[in-house]
C-alpha cells in the first residue's frame, strides 16, 4: 500500500508561471508512517441509521453484489468506470494530491481502486487482455477505506477531464457499497445519527436552539436598538429558513444577518426544531440516508404550513437541496416548487433596490471571495454571492483565475473530512486555497459555507494567512441600513 508523505510539506511554495498560479507536488517520503485513516463507526450509530452494525457475512460477495446494483441504477457510474482513457489530465487537480504528493490522492488513481475492482468482476475480457484487475479483499478495502474518505467530492478533477469524468460519483458509489458491508466513518454515521435524534448535525437539543435565538434576539436589540425576532416553530410563517446548525451555535454573525434580512423586508419566517439543518450528511454515505435526512425538511415544510423553503449558508445542504424534487418531490406545495438558496434570494432583492445599503460601512476590510465546491461547481451559484459583494463593499479582490468560479479549490474537509483525525490531510488540502487568498492581500474571506467557515480560520492559520473568514450576509448585515 502507498504511504503518505511526512506532514506537513513545509517546503511547498506556490509559483507564479504564465499559466497562472501552480503549487509544486512534495515528494513522497517513502519512510512515512501508516495512510491516515478516519476512526470506524461505532454500531449505535450505524443502527440508528439502518445500517448494518458489524462486518456482514460474505461481505466481499455482498460489496460486489452492491456494486452491481449501482452499475444499473446509475449508469453514468458504469460510463465513467469504461471511459477514462488513463491520459493523466486530472492528476494535478486534485488538492489533496497537490498537498500531499500522495500518488493514490490523483483522481484517476483514486478512481482506479474501484475500477480494478469493476473489471474483475464484470470486465473479464478487458481483463484477460491484461487490464489492471483485482478482486475485493481485506487490502483492497483498506485502501478503499483510506482513499475514498480522503475525495471530498469536491469534483475539481472532472472539470479538467476530457470526458467529464467525475470522480466523486465514483467516491459515492465506493462509500454506498462499504455501508451496505457495514464500514463507514465514525464521524459522517454520527452526524447523521444526531440529525434522525434532534434535528441538526450539531446536535444541539431543540430547547437550546430557542435560547440560542433568544439570546441573538437580545443581541441585535443591542446592536440596533430594533426588535428583530429570531423566530422557531411558528406555524403559518411565509419562509422556512434551513441554515446550517453552525449558525445558531458558531457563526452567529450570519445567523444575525438572517434576522436583520427578513426584518427589513417585512417577511415573516421561521427555523424548525425538527429540521433545523440544511446540512445532509447523507450525501457522503448512502442515498437512503440522503433521502431520509432531505425528506425532514418537506415534512416541517408542511406541518409548519410555509410557502417557501430557503437554504441558507451552506455549500454541501446546497447539493442535496437541488435533489429535493427528485428525492421527496414534488415540491409543488411551495412557491416556487423548488429550492432557493438565500444567496439567490438576497441578491435578486439587492437588485430591486429592497434594501438601504452604506458599502462604507465595510471600508475596513479588503474583502475576498472563496466559492464553496457545492454552491459553485455543483450548486451553479458563481454570481449572486459576488453581486451581494459588489453590493455591499468598495474593496474586493478576485482569487487568481484558475482557483476561482468552476476551477474553485476545496476548503479542504467537504466531503465529510471535517474531522480531527484527518487534521493533516485537512490542511494539506487546504493549501491551494490558502496560497490563492494569501495573493490577494485580502483581510476578510467571504464564503457562504459552514464546512469552510470551520475548516479555512484553521487553514489560515496553519500556512500564516493573515485573514479574517466570515459569511457573505455578514457583509450586508454591516452594511444595511435599518
Ligand atoms: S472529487 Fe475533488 S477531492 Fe475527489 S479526487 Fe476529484 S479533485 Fe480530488
Ligand atoms: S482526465 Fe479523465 S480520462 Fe484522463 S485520467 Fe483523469 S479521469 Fe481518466
Amino acid at each position: 500500500m502507498t504511504k503518505i508523505a511526512n506532514f506537513p510539506p513545509a517546503t511547498l511554495e506556490w509559483k507564479k508561471t504564465n499559466r497562472g498560479l501552480h503549487i509544486p507536488v512534495p515528494e513522497m517520503d517513502e519512510h512515512a508512517s501508516a495512510p491516515l485513516t478516519c476512526y470506524p463507526c461505532k454500531a449505535k450509530d450505524m443502527q440508528a441509521i439502518a445500517l448494518p452494525t458489524a462486518r456482514v457475512p460474505q461481505w466481499e460477495t455482498r460489496a460486489v453484489e452492491k456494486l452491481q446494483e449501482l452499475l444499473h441504477k446509475y449508469r453514468g457510474l458504469q460510463v465513467y468506470l469504461d471511459i477514462c482513457a488513463q491520459c493523466g489530465a486530472c492528476a494535478d487537480k486534485c488538492q489533496f494530491y497537490l498537498g500531499t504528493g500522495d500518488p493514490n490522492n490523483m483522481p484517476v488513481a483514486r478512481a482506479n481502486l474501484l475500477r480494478k475492482v469493476y473489471r474483475y468482476y464484470f470486465k473479464r475480457m478487458e481483463r484477460f487482455a491484461g487490464a489492471e484487475a483485482e478482486p475485493f479483499n481485506e487490502e483492497v478495502l483498506r485502501e478503499w477505506y483510506t482513499y475514498f474518505y480522503q475525495c471530498s467530492e469536491c469534483r475539481r478533477c472532472s472539470v479538467f477531464c476530457p470526458y467529464g469524468i467525475d470522480t466523486a460519483e465514483i467516491t459515492m458509489a465506493a462509500r454506498e457499497i462499504m455501508a451496505a458491508i457495514g464500514v463507514a466513518t465514525k464521524y459522517v454515521t454520527e452526524v447523521v445519527a444526531k440529525v434522525y435524534e434532534r434535528g441538526n448535525n450539531l446536535g444541539i437539543p431543540g430547547p437550546a436552539w430557542i435560547d440560542n435565538c433568544q439570546f441573538l434576539e437580545e443581541e441585535l436589540k443591542a446592536e440596533t436598538g430594533k426588535d428583530i425576532r429570531m423566530p422557531v416553530d411558528e406555524v403559518g410563517a411565509d419562509v422556512l429558513l434551513v441554515m446550517p446548525s453552525a449558525d445558531n451555535f458558531a457563526n452567529t454573525d450570519t445567523m444575525m444577518a438572517y434576522g436583520k434580512l427578513f426584518y427589513a423586508l417585512g417577511v415573516s419566517w421561521t427555523t424548525s426544531t425538527y429540521a433545523n439543518e440544511g446540512g445532509n450528511f447523507g450525501l457522503f454515505l448512502n442515498y437512503q440516508n440522503m433521502k431520509k435526512v432531505n425528506r425532514r425538511i418537506l415534512d416541517a415544510a408542511r406541518e409548519l404550513k410555509v410557502k417557501r423553503v430557503i437554504w441558507g449558508e451552506c455549500g454541501h445542504a446546497w447539493r442535496a437541496a437541488i435533489y429535493t424534487n427528485t428525492l421527496n418531490g414534488p415540491m409543488d406545495f411551495l412557491d416556487p416548487p423548488h429550492p432557493v438558496h438565500i444567496c439567490q434570494f438576497t441578491a435578486d432583492l439587492i437588485q430591486r433596490g429592497a434594501f438601504k445599503i452604506d458599502k462604507t460601512a465595510n471600508d475596513d476590510v479588503l474583502v475576498t471571495y472563496h466559492d464553496p465546491c457545492n454552491v459553485a461547481r455543483a450548486g451553479s451559484l458563481l454570481e449572486e454571492p459576488r453581486a451581494m459583494i459588489r453590493a455591499t463593499c468598495n474593496k474586493f479582490v478576485e482569487m487568481p483565475a484558475n482557483t476561482i468560479r468552476e476551477k474553485t479549490f476545496c476548503c479542504g474537509a467537504g466531503g465529510g473530512l471535517l474531522t480531527d483525525e484527518l487534521m493533516p490531510i485537512r490542511m494539506a488540502g487546504g493549501k491551494p486555497r490558502a496560497e490563492a487568498c494569501r495573493a490577494t492581500g485580502a483581510t476578510y474571506l467571504a464564503t457562504p459555507c459552514a464546512i469552510c467557515k470551520a475548516q479555512l480560520p484553521e487553514v489560515m492559520k496553519h500556512w500564516n494567512v493573515g485573514v479574517k473568514v466570515g459569511g457573505v450576509h455578514d457583509l450586508l448585515s454591516k452594511a444595511m441600513i435599518l
